[in-house]
Parts: structure tokens; sequence; C-alpha cells
């Protein structure tokens, strides 16, 4: 039983992107043409004339901004029975490739929410963009309409990398919109990639260099993965081994570190406190609710904690849309024996962990239910000794795989 809700946020997936990347697993479909909502009323066909590489994940009918605007509004209108009376602390636009809305579409969207759900007037609202997408006007409208955070998809400033992740931007693409998001937005967050295809050490420390170079607020920092089903998984690339990707983290982090750089989460990293105020609810098991095509959402009342999960695929996604008023294919209610691990898989990854108390606000449970996990974990020394929080040591932060399944029931 929880005696207070958290939280809620919104998060809104755009399933299309220009050409997939060889290495990305996300839920994200290479469009064939894109219809822009043009001022939400003239449909303008704009066909984008490219060669699916991955057919697998091309959608059969194409970006239809108007449209897919009008199930999103459809799909959050369908939610509201479930978070009556409840504010929004932080909207995520993610993908997929989000700017390739019009700046119509956005605007569209922001109202659409706006009109339909009570948003807190300082909320973090965040769009996550493709540089290989910028337009200066398009992003100075984005920013009119309410867009007060970017995270830009670089990777890379190193040309020859960016053309083997199969990316459409290229360095000085990547630098001109920096530039203009720094002028644009409150706070900017740089994605940047380490342990690239055939990358030395010193590749790696410039490619950082140049991204603190810019002072922006934030940067997030990912290890490349092969992850299964994507083409790199067929043909995986030659990628530095674990020791020598270890021995790159290891020395970016120092340069963070020096550059004034906190690493609050994993992957994250935040210049004076400016920390992803979105991505801090799913790390603290806040709410969410999640629209579009495959998007998760987690709702919680008094007495449960729900799950959402949206049907995958554009077109199908869109169909149930209009045709049953919704397009979750599953909702299950989080089983108590599943909470801790949950709980701990998201707060483990919080370099400062959470206080012991909040587990019971956030979950219903006694911290006593996690008793033994706990005790094993600290007999290993992965969990920090202070009982007033629940924090990963530094070496739980090195293994933190094995000290999330200790809480695995
Ligand atoms: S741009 Fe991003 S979401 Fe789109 S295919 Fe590439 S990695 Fe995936």
């Amino acid at each position: 039983m929880l005696t207070s809700l958290p939280p809620l946020s919104l998060y809104v997936h755009i399933p299309w992107c220009i050409k997939k990347c060889p290495y990305c697993d996300f839920n994200s479909h290479q469009i064939k043409d894109v219809k822009e909502a043009k001022d939400g009323k003239d449909a303008k066909t704009n066909v984008i004339d490219i060669h699916p590489s991955n057919q697998a994940n091309e959608a059969n009918q194409g970006f239809d901004e108007k449209r897919y605007l009008e199930a999103l509004r459809l799909d959050l209108q369908s939610t509201l029975p479930k978070v009556w009376g409840r504010r929004i602390h932080s909207i995520f636009i993610g993908g997929g490739t989000p700017s390739l809305l019009s700046s119509a579409g956005l605007d569209q969207l922001l109202s659409d929410i706006r009109a339909l759900l009570p948003v807190n007037a300082d909320a973090e609202i965040t769009m996550e963009a493709n540089p290989g997408t910028f337009e200066i006007e398009k992003f100075k409208s984005y920013a009119q309409s309410g867009i007060n955070r970017i995270s830009l998809g670089i990777q890379s400033f190193n040309d020859e990398k960016l053309k083997a992740l199969g990316r459409i931007h290229d360095s000085a693409q990547a630098k001109a919109a920096i530039h203009a998001a720094m002028e644009l937005f409150d706070q900017v967050n740089l994605d940047l990639m380490y342990a690239l295809p055939n990358q030395t050490l010193d590749e790696a420390i410039q490619d950082l260099e140049q991204a603190l170079a810019f002072k922006t607020q934030h940067l997030s920092l990912y290890h490349l993965t092969l992850e299964p089903n994507t083409l790199f998984a067929k043909y995986p690339p030659a990628i530095p081994d674990d020791d020598s990707a270890f021995e790159m983290l290891d020395a970016l982090m120092d340069k963070l570190n020096t550059a004034g750089y906190e690493r609050y989460e994993i992957s994250a990293y935040a210049k004076n406190s400016n920390r992803c105020q979105h991505n801090m609810n799913y790390w603290k098991f806040g709410d969410y609710i999640g629209i579009g095509a495959g998007a998760h959402g987690k709702i919680s009342a008094h007495n449960q904690i729900a799950r959402q999960t949206n049907e995958r695929h554009p077109d199908t996604y869109m169909q149930k849309i209009f045709n049953q008023g919704h397009a979750l294919i599953e909702e299950r209610i989080l089983d108590k024996d599943d909470l801790p691990f949950e709980y701990m898989l998201n707060t483990l990854r919080l370099i400062d962990g959470v206080p012991t108390h909040e587990f019971k606000e956030r979950t219903g449970l006694e911290i006593s239910a996690i008793n033994g996990p706990i005790q094993q974990a600290l007999k290993k020394g992965l969990l920090d000794e202070d009982p007033s929080t629940l924090k990963a040591s530094d070496l739980g932060i090195q293994y933190l795989n094995d000290l999330q399944m200790l809480f695995l029931k």
C-alpha cells in the first residue's frame, strides 16, 4: 500500500528515423516518406527518397505526421482515467528521431498535452535531436513552443567513426547543431559513444575533448554494444576488447571529472547539478505515462503498481488507436515479489543511491523484505555500509549486474 504517489512524467515516442543505424535496437523505423502537418491543417507531402538498409524495421506507410499526432492525442486521452488530478513534472520526446517533427507538429503535440494534462510551469521538456536533421528556424520554433532541454545524438566528432556507425551527420553538422542549441535552449545534453569500431584510446579522448569544449550542462557516455537483431550483430565490426574499453572509460571519466562534470548515474554526467529530471524520475522509480508506438508506462495507484506496453509497429499502433481507442498490448500489475528487483534495478544505477526510506514510499514494502539480499550484498562489498542509503559501493558500480541480480526473487 503506497501512502503517497510518486512524481509523474510523460514520455512521447516518435518511432521514425531517416536511416536505421546498424547498431540500433530501439523501436525506430526507417521512413520512406514524411507527411508534415503544416499549421496542423494543410498536409503537405514531403517525400524523402531513401533506400532502406534494414527492411525488418521499415515502416510500411511512412511518417504521416498529422495522423500520428492524432494517434498520440487519443493515446494520452485513453490514459487519463489512470492519472486524474496528477501533474506532469517532466516531458521527454524521444525516438527514433523526434526532430523529424515539423515546427507546427511539435507545437501541436505540446498544445495537445497541455490541454489534456496539467503540466508544471517549470517542467523540464526534453527533445532528442539528430544533428543530421538540424535546421535553425525549426529549432528556434521548438524552443518557442516550450522545449527547454535538447539532447543531441552526437556519438563522435570523427567523420570516419560516424560513417562506420552509419550516422547521417558529419562532424561539421554536429558542431553547428551544438553551437545553435547552446544559444536556443536552457539545457543541452550531448550523447557520446566510446569503444567504437577500430577506435584507439587517443581517438576516444579527442572525441570527449571536443565535446567538453562546448561546456554543455550535461553529457551522456555510452559504450557501443553489439545488440542482438541489429546489423552489427550480424556483421560485427572490430571493436576494442573489454580491457581496452575499460581503460577508455577510466580515462574519459578522469577528463569529465577534471572538467567539472559529476557522474551521477552509470552513463550520465552533469555540470553544476544540471541532472536530467526526467531520467532521475525513472531511476528513482517514479511514475510515467508512455505514449506512442512501443512506449512503456508505469503508473502507481495506492494499492498497486502497473506497467503498460504499447504496440511496437507504428502502423499497427495507429490502427489500434483508431479502431479501439488504445494500443496497449500488455498491462501488468507488478507482483509484490517483483517489486524489490524492479526498484533496485533502477535506483542502484544512481551513484549517490537513494535514501533507504524511499524504498517503502515507492514500493509499499517494508525494508525488511530485502534484508536477505542487502546482507549478501554487504558481505560481498557491493553495497555501501551506510544504512541510511541504498547505494552501490565502488565495487558494486563495477559489478552492477551482479548486485542487481541479488534482488531478483
Ligand atoms: S538515429 Fe538513433 S534511434 Fe534512429 S536508428 Fe540511429 S540510433 Fe536508432
